[in-house]
């Protein structure tokens, strides 16, 4: 047993010598309830298991990182230069490739020495539907006019909706620019 869980084993080995029923001397079978993380609580689930305590698994709001479909925004924290991009794969994974100087984000840190705000990565809109996804990353694109993006995005919006997106554009109205994170 890995030495991490032998401090685990020896203390569900002691308080089941504590809680033991007298009489019967037979272990209590209680239940936990465990987080997932993934390589940890398949490992201490058995251990528990070999002490006949069952375990539930409560499933873990993962960062927003590691969810799959989203419209993200990049900014360059030593300017004012921006970057829209939509992911169907966990952000966290896409992210990674605009570190390569191939990528618009990539060649803009290297060329001009700044520094991309990695710490300050806006999850724009989440969606799940792959069309979706390409005319909500159009949209961010038109809407807040991001340098850094080298076209319109996947999806090509059509001219009606320049004004739309326009007369909801902050600048021009009182309304104001969301973000779901
Ligand atoms: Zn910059």
């Amino acid at each position: 047993m890995p030495r991490k869980f032998q401090r685990l084993n020896n203390s569900i080995n002691s308080n089941r010598r504590s809680s033991r029923n007298k009489n019967t001397d037979q272990p209590n079978k209680g239940s936990v309830t465990l987080p997932y993380a993934k390589g940890v609580t398949e490992t201490i689930q058995r251990l528990f298991k070999s002490h006949h305590i069952t375990t539930h698994i409560k499933p873990q709001n993962s960062h927003k990182l590691d969810k799959s479909g989203a419209v993200y925004g990049l900014q360059c924290a030593d300017c004012d230069s921006t970057y829209v991009g939509e992911s169907a794969r966990p952000l966290r994974n896409r992210l990674k490739e605009h570190e390569r100087p191939s990528s618009p984000v990539g060649e803009h840190a290297m060329r001009a020495k700044h520094r991309i705000d990695w710490d300050n990565i806006r999850v724009l809109d989440r969606e799940s539907d792959w069309y979706r996804m390409g005319v909500r990353e159009a949209i961010h694109i038109k809407r807040r006019d991001c340098n850094l993006n080298r076209d319109q995005g996947r999806h090509i919006l059509p001219l009606s909706y320049d004004n739309i997106i326009s007369s909801c554009d902050p600048r021009n109205t009182s309304g104001h620019v969301t973000t779901t994170e």
